[in-house]
């Protein structure tokens, strides 16, 4: 058994296996007919929401969720693992094909971490690859298609042997993470449920493949190779922790020191020569000990979905919890059950949690009434 990062984040060697992405449920309620909201999703409920005239339901809440993901969805380089095609867009293109050279390793690295903030990454770090967390198999996009059209077959139930279900492998000499958090809008995450959390995240996801597009492509024009992830290719979660970003919480999310669980993360692998970090150890300690006596994102949840055990343990309760980690398991069926109800993901266990520093809780009305 491997004690990775000085908690209670134990990897049991023998049972641990690298996930098929087609498990996560966002997949699975497409594939999985055991399940009770096979083929249904975030649709299923929202005209009765609209017509139920609940706060926070509104058509225009919906409206500002959807159209939050248009960069995410509709963007085609978002995810690119190859640039598509040199085009000179006004500044020539020789001048790229060379490598860069890096004489100060170290110095580099913050030059990095630099550009990453400045095209809007509010928090970021650098990890090893580590195979572990790279997907045995999942979503690959192919070349220059956006998220929402190379989707399409997926999404009327076209999995097998398809895009989805494609091995994971990072090209040799790319050995590096950078990992991106993007902070989401406290005041719109404190009318958890209610839409407008969901349309924090929503734009969230499209700050993430804007900034992992020009971070993509600011690694190119140096002469290095760059591959723009989200949610996909691998897992982010233990990669934000080796990158020294945050702890893992009770509620399955990472959570930050700056900004708690109230942040999406990014990533885009690298053949760059960089100085790695290190897991945030004494942040590490400090959430572990507190999830031990904090049960607020347990007790916010409506489905139970938050583990209640007093201490992390081996248990996985679903076909999409990984096992072989030591840690609390959120139970991901009864989440997207609420999810599907809710019409939208949901966001309780965010804005209940302590770490996500929310000052002032806000209702949908109160949100858009905000100067
Ligand atoms: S997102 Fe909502 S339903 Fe899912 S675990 Fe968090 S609080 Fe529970
Ligand atoms: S709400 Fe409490 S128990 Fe849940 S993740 Fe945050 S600190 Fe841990």
């Amino acid at each position: 058994m491997e004690n990775n990062n000085g908690s209670s984040y134990q990897i049991d060697e023998a049972a641990y296996k690298r996930f098929d992405e087609k498990y996560n449920m966002l997949f699975r309620r497409i594939w999985d007919k055991t399940l009770p909201n096979f083929g249904s999703f975030l649709d299923t409920n929202i005209e009765k929401h609209i017509n139920s005239h609940k706060d926070g339901y509104t058509r225009i809440d919906f409206a500002l969720v959807a159209a939050g993901w248009t960069v995410y969805e509709k963007f085609p380089y978002a995810f690119s693992w190859e640039r598509d095609k040199q085009i000179d867009i006004g500044y020539g293109v020789n001048w790229m094909k060379s490598k860069y050279s890096i004489e100060d390793i170290k110095s580099f690295t913050a030059t990095i971490k630099k550009v990453t903030m400045f095209y809007g990454a509010s928090l970021v770090g650098i990890a090893d690859v580590n195979e572990k967390w790279i997907y045995k198999t999942g979503f690959k996009r192919p070349d220059q298609s956006s998220e929402s059209d190379a989707k399409e077959k997926i999404r009327i139930g076209n999995i097998t042997n398809s895009i989805l279900e494609q091995p994971i492998n990072l090209p040799k000499g790319i050995n590096k993470a950078i990992v991106m958090a993007v902070e989401m809008n406290p005041d719109a995450i404190s009318t958890a449920p209610a839409q407008p959390e969901a349309a924090a995240v929503a734009i969230a996801y499209s700050k993430m493949a804007f900034i992992i597009s020009c971070v993509g492509e600011f690694i190119r024009n140096l002469g290095y190779r760059a591959i723009q992830c989200g949610n996909d290719t691998a897992l982010s979660i233990p990669l934000a922790i080796d990158a020294g970003l945050g702890a893992l919480g009770r509620n399955g999310l990472l959570i930050t020191p700056e900004f708690g669980p109230r942040v999406r993360i990014c990533k885009v692998f690298t053949d760059l020569p960089l100085v790695s970090d290190t897991p945030n150890l004494e942040f590490i300690k400090k959430v572990d000990k507190k999830c031990k006596n904090c049960y607020k994102c347990a007790e916010a949840c409506e489905t139970d979905a938050i583990s209640k055990d007093k201490e992390p343990n081996f248990n996985s309760p679903t076909i999409s919890n990984n096992p072989g980690v030591k840690k609390y398991y959120v139970n991901v069926e009864k989440c997207l059950e609420f999810w599907i109800e809710n019409s939208s993901d949901c966001g309780n266990c965010i804005a209940a949690c302590p770490f996500s520093k929310i000052k002032r809780f806000l209702t949908p009305t109160e949100f858009w009434n905000m100067k």
